[in-house]
């Protein structure tokens, strides 16, 4: 499975999903995310590359 990093664009909280989902919801506002709308910051099939890209994009936005 293909797994990509977004930032919701309303509240900047960075998120991990599945790229093959559509939607997303935001963890943090609760706001609605639809993939194709958002910038994929980063892409990977590993799960733990994925929370790896999560923590870094994390700390670049504080
Ligand atoms: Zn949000």
């Amino acid at each position: 499975m293909k797994f990509g990093v977004i930032i919701c664009p309303q509240c900047k909280q960075v998120k991990g999903v599945a790229l093959s989902s559509k939607t997303t919801r935001c963890i943090r506002c609760g706001k609605t995310l639809e993939l194709k709308k958002l910038k994929i910051f980063y892409e990977t099939d590993s799960q733990e590359k994925l929370s790896q890209a999560i923590g870094i994009l994390n700390a670049e936005m504080s």
